[in-house]
């Protein structure tokens, strides 16, 4: 057996980043960005109009006002897309609607509500003083070409894509998705929505696997619940070691005396790193490589194999996919925490934010088979070897679950 930090590290060794490939802006949704985006030219691109109104040279509107207008005249039109080409001189102006380019000659643009209006009249009212740079967007004033606007590791979210579209991208270089083969095994194993007979159960770990491997940004290639006999094992296994950059396997890999995983793990070639580790729940887990293949045995246990899916194998798909890992907060308990004399402690938690303190209480469904203690639960605290509890008011480590939210 060896210890949490030993294994990490064993882990961190092993880890690697996948290439990238180049995807279509509409496809990039969730993924992760592979290049640090730069803006191609400087925005706006050129100085344009904040409104809908006139292009004037500021120094003719001195003490224009509602009752001692001053006539301007008008000369063209600009509008976004059809810019006036001439310049302008002084008394004169341009109709220039909103997004259009300023025309040469011109310093300010005045609203159209502050002058007698659109019309085709040649001559326009103006009501307002203004000043050079009124409502006009000036080139470059949001961002400089050669600016790095998005980061490469960042998930491109609906934030991100305005952002590329504004800028022209129309396909994007992104980490290619991890492919991931997921499998449960146990003779006992049933789908749900199926009946039970004497002794048997439902297989839940293969639902939460599948869809902790979407979120985590990476591809389910191939699931199967496989009885426990070394045949059908080797089988599965054999497929999915030609095809995925990770495996993952729950249950079997105990010391059950039907426990195959590991054994046939080995035998397929799989180079094993370790066996055990000194945590709980999951004190069982595998972790072995073929080729550049990564392979994690969870142990079957519902709330083993779900924090450790979270804790081994997540951050593992990140730092393939290339993105930043934010997590590993700190909180103050508000209910005792059980420790582990020897091991690593786990625990299904809430954690609020009480006056900008963040409190955090462990669940007290505390077995490893009890896996409706995820149900109220936003966080996975954890804590190193110990005796008795960590008290109330104590310090603990804990990870938010990347889909809820701190209330
Ligand atoms: P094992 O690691 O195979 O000894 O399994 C430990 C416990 O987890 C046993 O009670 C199994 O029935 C249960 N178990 C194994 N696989 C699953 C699964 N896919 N879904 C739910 N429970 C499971
Ligand atoms: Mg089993």
């Amino acid at each position: 057996m060896i210890s949490f930090q030993k294994a990490k590290s064993i882990i961190n060794e092993h880890m690697f980043e996948l290439s990238k490939e180049t995807v279509p802006l509409d496809e990039s949704i969730g993924r992760v960005l592979a290049d640090n985006l730069v803006a191609p030219f400087s925005s706006p691109r050129f100085d344009n109009s904040a409104m809908d109104g006139f292009a004037v040279c500021s120094s003719d509107t001195l003490r224009a006002s509602k009752k001692i207008p001053i006539e301007l005249k008008m000369v063209g039109i600009s509008s976004a897309g059809s810019p006036y080409h001439s310049k302008i001189k002084s008394r004169e102006c341009v109709q220039c609607m909103t997004g259009a380019i300023i025309p040469e000659g011109a310093d300010s643009v005045v609203m159209v509500e502050d002058t007698s209006g659109f019309s085709d009249s040649k001559i326009v009212k103006v009501m307002i003083e203004t000043y050079p740079g009124k409502h006009i967007r000036m080139k470059g004033e949001e961002v400089n070409k050669g600016d790095i606007l998005i980061n490469r590791g960042t998930t491109i979210t609906t934030n991100e894509l305005g952002v590329f579209a504004t800028f022209g991208y129309g396909k994007l270089n992104v980490s290619k998705r991890p492919k991931i083969s997921i499998f449960g095994t146990g003779d006992e194993l049933v789908d749900p929505g199926q009946k039970l007979k004497e002794g048997q159960i439902y297989n839940s770990n293969l639902y939460v696997f599948s869809d902790l491997t979407e979120k985590a940004g990476a591809e389910v290639i191939n699931r199967d619940v496989i009885k426990d006999d070394e045949t059908s094992l080797k089988l599965f296994l054999k497929e999915a070691l030609l095809h995925s950059d990770v495996i993952i396997s729950s249950g079997g890999v105990s010391m059950g005396r039907y426990d195959y995983v590991r054994k046939v793990f080995i035998e397929l070639g799989v180079k094993e790193h370790f066996w055990k580790v000194a945590q709980k729940p999951g004190k069982p887990l595998f972790f072995g490589t073929k080729d550049n293949k990564l392979i994690f045995g969870l142990p079957g246990n519902p709330v083993s194999s779900f924090i450790g899916y979270m804790e081994w194998v997540w951050p593992v798909l990140k730092h393939m996919l290339g993105e930043q890992q934010k997590n590993n907060l700190i909180g103050v308990l508000d209910q005792p925490f059980p420790l582990e004399k020897a091991k690593h402690r786990f625990l299904f938690g809430k954690v609020k934010n009480k006056n900008g303190k963040l409190i955090c209480s462990p669940t007290n469904l505390v077995g490893s088979h009890m896996l409706s203690s995820a149900l109220d639960a936003n966080c996975i605290l954890n804590s190193s070897p110990g005796t008795g509890s960590l008290d109330v008011g104590k310090t603990i480590n804990f990870n938010l679950l990347p889909w809820k939210t701190i209330e």
